[in-house]
């Protein structure tokens, strides 16, 4: 059952009231007892009650502290504890490295080390299998570096800003959102009085969409400071994102790093149509560097300065959304986080169908809530908690200036709720504008399922007439008729049916030519039309490689829970899903022997021919502390050689989650594994295929399966 947050609070300033009203009694009484007015024993009595209250009070605040989840001291401790942890892995093991470090780094700036290259690799292949494989999309590389003019049409060089402030005293730069947020999320992390909760919380819902005005009254409504030196700060004002660089040696060829990968997209729309034989719709698909400007980079690979994006441009027919394979995400249940239940009362997220959010309306059209599923599908492929990700629509005024409508997908993880995936209706506006600016057709041709009988005026000069009259005017007698409005037309028409002759200035400006009847024909007539030329929209599902992973690796990292084991000996565990895992398995030989080596190195052999990443440990330390050092690495599956390998060509596999065994032979080792990382089969039914083999570890273990952790997210 939900806690009443309105009566928690409540409870908790009526005990603080009650706790403050007794201290002052206890103070009152001290005086007393000094001027002999009251005895010891009555202020000894009231201590007593007001240590109560104050116990009370205690217990109020923690129901209160519980209440408010994420802004609770004790959660964030958790949270900072456990991102400690993670961050502590992720150097060590050189997943992540902070660039240019021998330099002293540069804020929002990170490399990837061997892990995290491996880990990140295969999440862009399976996003290649998922989206442009197994949906038939395009795949584009387009340049990096873009001239001008193609970001001024996009309107990037004019829009694409945050709003940011500067400390009065310093000149130091800060997001102006984000400090209106921290100290908005620091004011609801206490009890508050009368409406003020519901206040901030609509501010805070709304902060994406508030603009420069709006923004600099509530900084100033809540007094927000400089964050570390507490100092004034400037009114908010718009900062461009972009890299700005020049092309060429001249340097006067002004260029910019891409901000987004799309654009490489569109600009490369006619070429594609023809590509796709003119057909529509279809989709293209591009992975690339993104580079952005932050003002103020944090949160490690969250919001960085250099990113990968994976970016699907989907060119529909704007009148016709349905989506062929619709059905097959419509039984999908999600988190979904409409815009009406944002701006509502109670803000919560609602799990549903998608079928259903269709049928509400919740969804617009089976274009958007396809991709939406096959998001979904993607995120929980490469290990990302179904329960903790939603999908939640923009406010109208938050929508960046392309965006008709838009939902992003949002993981939880120890930040918060992270945007990883924006799923855009970007509308037909970005081919409109680079189709102005470049003069370029970015149109196709729709053809209608059936002809089309359309009646239109048709206005026909007849050049033997006009040529013989006007001579050297004729042509542009001729191209005044042939541009005449259809008002005009009809006013022409009526004129020369009355008077036989009429001037044409009279009916579209220009020299003044008498025209008689026979000069033009102007009559309606019914038409046969098979299609129509249109500027097709775009549906777009954008990626943040770096925020999936970070994500990811947030979600899947776990401490064992073993019965015996001491705080210190306790091992931590990356759950990694094998499709993703950097290395796939790990090959022990059990005893240090060249006899088992050998076995060992061939088994690795066939394992790398089969494109399997593979380790081989021969450290002589038990086997139990070998599987715990490839768990902590996050290997999912460990295969042992053993005295029975010798003798009857089979090993162990053993799988990291269940920590459970298998008896294997050594030819099937390879096309077993292989079968588990694609996901062609289940450890499950390994298990139903091979003979099961008795723990290795000793059944020590609580069990490490899925959500067995305690170091985790809370
Ligand atoms: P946007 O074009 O702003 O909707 O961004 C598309 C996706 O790129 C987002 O959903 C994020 O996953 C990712 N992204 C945007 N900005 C950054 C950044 N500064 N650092 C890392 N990823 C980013």
């Amino acid at each position: 059952m939900g806690v009443d947050l309105d009566q928690v609070e409540k409870e908790v300033l009526d005990a603080q009231e009650v706790a403050d009203d007794q201290g002052n009694n206890v103070r009152a009484l001290k005086a007393a007892v000094k001027a002999g007015e009251a005895t010891k024993a009555q202020l000894n009595e009231a201590i007593a009650l007001l240590k109560k209250l104050k116990a009370d009070l205690d217990v109020k605040r923690k129901a209160f502290d519980e209440a408010v989840g994420g802004g609770s001291k004790a959660s964030s401790v958790n949270k900072e504890a456990f991102r400690q942890a993670l961050q502590n892995v992720l150097l060590s093991r050189c997943f992540l490295i902070n660039s240019f470090a021998i330099y002293g780094g540069v804020a929002g700036l990170f490399d990837y080390g061997p892990p995290g290259c491996a880990i990140k690799a295969n999440i862009q292949s399976y996003w290649k299998r998922h989206f442009v494989l197994e949906e038939n999309m395009l795949e584009v590389e387009a340049s990096a570096v873009t001239p001008e003019p193609v970001l001024k049409a996009s309107g990037h060089v004019e829009r694409f800003t945050d709003f940011m402030v500067k400390d009065k005293v310093t000149g130091e730069c800060h997001r102006a959102d984000h400090l209106l947020e921290d100290k908005l999320k620091a004011l609801l992390a206490n009890p508050l009085e009368g409406g003020k909760r519901r206040e901030i919380e609509d501010v805070l819902a709304r902060l994406d969409e508030l603009g420069a005005e709006e923004l600099g009254t509530q900084i100033a409504k809540y007094e927000c400071k400089a964050p570390e030196t507490g100092n004034e700060i400037s009114d908010p004002y718009p900062f461009n994102l972009m890299f700005a660089t020049s092309i060429g040696p001249r340097g006067d060829t002004k260029g910019y790093l891409r901000p987004e990968t799309a654009q490489g997209i569109f600009v490369n729309f006619p070429r594609l149509l023809n590509y796709n034989g003119m057909k529509l719709p279809f989709a293209a698909a591009q992975l690339g560097q993104s580079f952005r400007n932050e003002i103020s980079p944090k949160q490690g690979i969250l919001r960085v300065r250099e990113f990968t994006q994976a970016e699907i441009e989907h060119f529909v027919d704007p009148d016709h959304k349905d989506h062929p394979k619709f059905a097959k995400v419509a039984d999908l249940e999600m988190l979904l986080f409409s815009r009406e239940k944002q701006v509502g009362a109670v803000k919560k997220p609602v799990l549903m169908r998608l079928g259903d959010a269709l049928a509400q309306g919740i969804l617009e059209n089976e274009t958007i809530a396809y991709f939406i599923g096959r998001v979904f599908t993607f995120m929980t492929a490469v290990g990302i908690d179904p329960n903790r990700m939603r999908f939640r629509q923009h406010l109208q005024h938050e929508m960046a200036h392309y965006a008709c409508d838009c939902w992003d997908c949002e993981v939880e993880c120890s930040y918060g709720w992270m945007e990883c995936v924006g799923i855009a209706d970007r509308s037909a506006f970005d081919l409109k504008c680079h189709a102005e600016a470049s003069k370029k057709e970015m149109t196709a041709w729709i053809a209608y399922d059936k002809p089309k009988f359309v009646e239109e005026l048709v206005v026909e000069p007849i050049s033997k007439f006009i040529g013989k009259t006007f001579k050297k005017d004729a042509k542009t007698v001729t191209s005044a008729l042939k541009t005449m409005t259809e008002e005009n037309a009809l006013g022409l028409k009526a004129a020369l049916d009355a008077e036989g002759e009429a001037s044409l200035k009279a009916f579209c400006g220009g020299g003044d030519f008498k025209i008689t009847k026979e000069m033009v024909r102007i009559e309606r007539e019914t038409k046969k039309v098979s299609g129509k030329f249109i500027t097709p929209g775009v549906i777009e599902p954008s990626f943040g490689i770096g925020r999936v992973l970070y994500c990811m690796l947030e979600h899947c990292y776990y401490v064992r829970q073993e019965e015996d084991a001491k705080e210190e000996d306790k091992k931590t565990v990356f759950r990694f899903t094998p499709l993703v895992a950097p290395t796939k398995v790990t090959v022990f030989p059990l005893l240090q022997r060249e006899e088992f080596n050998a076995v060992c190195r061939k088994l690795c052999d066939s394992l790398i021919d089969s494109g399997l990443s593979t380790l081989m440990d021969v450290t002589g330390t038990t086997i139990g502390k070998r599987y715990a050092r490839t768990d902590e690495i996050g290997v999912p599956f460990a295969v042992t050689v053993d005295h029975d390998t010798l003798q009857d060509n089979t090993a162990t596999l053993r799988e990291r989650d269940t920590t459970s065994q298998v008896r294997v032979g050594l030819e099937d080792l390879p096309g077993v594994v292989r079968d588990l990382v694609n996901m062609r089969t289940t450890w499950e039914e390994v298990q139903r295929r091979f003979p099961s083999q008795g723990g290795a570890e000793g059944g020590k273990e609580k069990g490490g399966a899925a959500g067995d952790y305690s170091l985790r997210c809370p």
